[in-house]
């Protein structure tokens, strides 16, 4: 068996449960092939994740056209800097040079905002902060970026999903200052079980994705032991971070099972109930 091989299809599940952050526009093979798949295990509901205005579009007609799928629109913490400094990389280089930094973030922000008003739409995001890939010089484009997310998601009254990466106090900080959306989720969690203790007392979800089964990921482990169980959430954030035993391999929705199970032994729950707190609270997340 290759590394690269996908993985098999585990046990399904007994509940139906949602999968709330998965990137089906990089995965392999079609939409339709990736959602019979979850079903067949009974992940029966996913949440498409947007990471520019071009896959927030797609995202967006995508949930249009399938019933259990919703969609999230934003652009990445790594994106925001990328349009304002006009990086080759960015989405629209020939925009940004034209309009000017701010300006292009400006228009990008509108795009977002509109496609946040439409019903299947349940989210605003991923947004948030990211220092792992955005050095000093991306910092105040992305905070602007995540502001301005914030105030589309309260006036459409939509979920706000964070991207958190190694700047927890921050993202805490600037949700505290702007003042975060009713429902709030952070995708990927990756705080320990102080911060999940903060998180708790603002009533934030929190997202677990398959680090959560990584042998190095005790932290990460502690914090879901002590995260509320009615403010706990699981997803795929496929094609990445495909859970033990099959770390390396291209993830799916469909391997959600793997996840969940993993942690039900950390949290001392029938897998029966956890499947069934967790498609409650992403319902709740997303309101649909
Ligand atoms: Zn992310
Ligand atoms: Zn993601």
């Amino acid at each position: 068996m290759s590394r690269t091989e996908a993985p098999p299809l585990p046990e399904p599940l007994r509940v139906p449960v949602a999968d709330s952050h998965t990137h089906l526009d990089m995965q392999d093979g079609t939409v339709e092939e990736g959602l019979a798949r979850a079903a067949a295990v009974n992940v029966t509901t996913v949440v498409q994740v947007g990471c520019d205005v071009k896959g927030s579009r797609w995202a967006a007609k995508t949930a249009a056209a399938h019933p259990n799928v919703h969609a999230a629109v934003a652009l990445h913490p790594n994106e925001a800097p990328r349009i304002v400094h006009g990086d080759p990389e960015g989405w629209s280089r020939q925009g940004a040079r034209e309009a000017g930094g701010s300006a292009a973030l400006h228009d990008a922000l509108a795009e977002i905002d509109a496609l946040a008003a439409l019903d299947h739409v349940r989210g605003v995001g991923e947004t948030g902060l990211d220092y792992f890939r955005t050095g000093p010089e991306g910092m105040a484009a992305q905070e602007e970026s995540f502001r301005a997310h914030i105030e589309i998601a309260k006036r459409h009254g939509k979920a706000l999903v964070i991207h958190d990466r190694e700047a927890h106090a921050d993202v805490l900080r600037v949700l505290a200052e702007a003042g975060a959306p009713e429902r709030t989720v952070f995708h990927c969690y990756s705080g320990d079980a102080e911060m999940a203790r903060v998180c708790a007392r603002a009533g934030y979800f929190m997202s677990f994705a398959g680090n959560v089964t990584f042998k190095n990921a005790q932290p990460l482990r502690d914090a879901l032991a002590v995260a509320p169980v009615e403010l706990v959430l699981v997803e795929t954030d496929a094609p990445f971070l495909t859970p033990a035993p099959f770390r390396g391999r291209p993830n799916a929705p469909y391997l959600i099972p793997v996840t969940l199970r993993a942690m039900a032994a950390v949290k001392g729950l029938e897998e029966d109930v956890l499947a069934a707190a967790i498609a409650d609270n992403t319902a709740r997340a997303f309101d649909y």
